[in-house]
């Protein structure tokens, strides 16, 4: 099969490697939709790959990248209950592996099991290719209704934003200022929006706060053109966002998240990697400041979320701009560094 490996330094390769074939309690996907999640951009820029979040260790040898799986079970191994896993079977893959034992893992949480976890196409084989072999108790059912590529974002992206919704309490009553709107803020700001709560998006690129308002957007906010927090509470009746999230990962965005909150308000960090300088008394503390970390979700968490976009009919699958065949997966990887398009995903012929 054809498989993509980042090599760090963005430098990507597309090999011919065999096909995988599933040990006792393993099945193999044919992959239909594998997506391009903005982690992806860390791995493939870094030198280090993986190494960058903290994930892989120095001198690790790069594995198939991916970690949006969807498709379609073709091939189980042996002792895999026809209720986990049967031929035929469409599946997203929560893209994790743990020990299987452990609080975290009963719980659904193999990401932070405690004796360490494997992140697919991170530190194990992921989804860039034809074919994925994962443990069968990683696969979450496929709403029929959803397409392989909505699939494959609720995967990681459309999912890390279900998340961190999950650990705001969002309610419908609430404005919520989300910061950054590539496909995770894009994808929090149409889940927000269907949950009912008042969506104030912001970016520094226009044509993304342009899409922003096609995702139902009530306001938006570009931090170049004034002062964020200002605008934020102008738009508030100067109390400030009842829950603002931070999609950026930057220093400025996340101190603007906490400055722009209101007394009592609820902060959360999506955006993975760098630091922040906090004033603790003035900006957290004198402000009663709930202020979370979230880190994608559970594997239930993962079939709530394929819940709600099937019920509440969110057309998850206009995140996707561009598509892509595995041999154009440099192309595809090019275009998307730039950070100015919508979502892409590779499509597995
Ligand atoms: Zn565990
Ligand atoms: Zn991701």
């Amino acid at each position: 099969m054809r498989a993509v490996y980042f090599l760090g330094d963005r430098k990507l390769a597309v090999r011919d490697v065999p096909d995988p074939t599933p040990g006792p309690g393993e099945v193999i996907l044919e992959i239909k939709a594998s997506g391009m999640c903005g982690s992806d951009l860390k791995f493939y820029r870094a030198h280090d790959g993986a190494g960058s979040v903290g994930l892989a260790k120095k001198g690790d040898e790069p594995v198939i990248a991916g970690h949006e799986p969807c498709g379609v079970v073709v091939e189980i191994g042996p002792g895999v209950s026809n209720r986990l896993g049967h031929v035929g079977m469409r599946v997203m893959n929560h893209h994790y592996a743990g020990c299987g034992c452990c609080h975290q893992c009963r719980s659904g949480w193999t990401q932070m099991c405690d004796a360490g976890s494997t992140v697919f196409g991170v530190t194990g084989n992921g989804a860039h290719a034809q074919y994925m072999k994962v443990p069968a108790d990683t696969l979450v059912a496929l709403p029929d209704d959803l397409s392989f590529k909505a699939g494959a974002a609720i995967s990681c992206g459309t999912g890390t934003a279900w998340g961190g919704l999950e650990r705001l309490g969002l309610r419908g009553s609430d404005t919520i200022a989300i910061f950054g709107q590539g496909p995770v803020g894009l994808s929090a700001t149409q889940l927000a929006a269907a949950m009912g709560a008042r969506v104030i998006a912001l970016d520094i690129d226009e044509a993304r706060l342009t899409r922003s308002k096609e995702f139902a957007a009530d306001a938006t906010i570009n931090p170049k053109e004034g002062h964020a927090v200002t605008a934020i509470k102008h738009l508030t009746h100067g109390r400030g966002a009842d829950c603002t999230l931070d999609c950026t990962g930057t220093a400025q965005a996340r101190s603007a998240a906490i400055k722009s909150a209101r007394k009592w308000g609820r902060v959360v960090f999506l955006g993975e990697g760098g630091d922040v300088t906090i004033d603790v008394s003035t900006d957290m503390l004198r402000k009663q400041l709930s202020v979370f970390g979230s880190w994608t979700f559970s594997k239930n968490g993962q079939a709530d979320c394929a819940r709600f976009i099937s019920e509440r009919k969110i057309d998850v699958d206009q995140l996707f701009t561009h598509e892509w065949p595995i041999e154009q997966a440099d192309e595809a990887y090019r275009l998307f560094d730039t950070q100015t398009t919508g979502k892409g995903v590779l499509i597995p012929s």
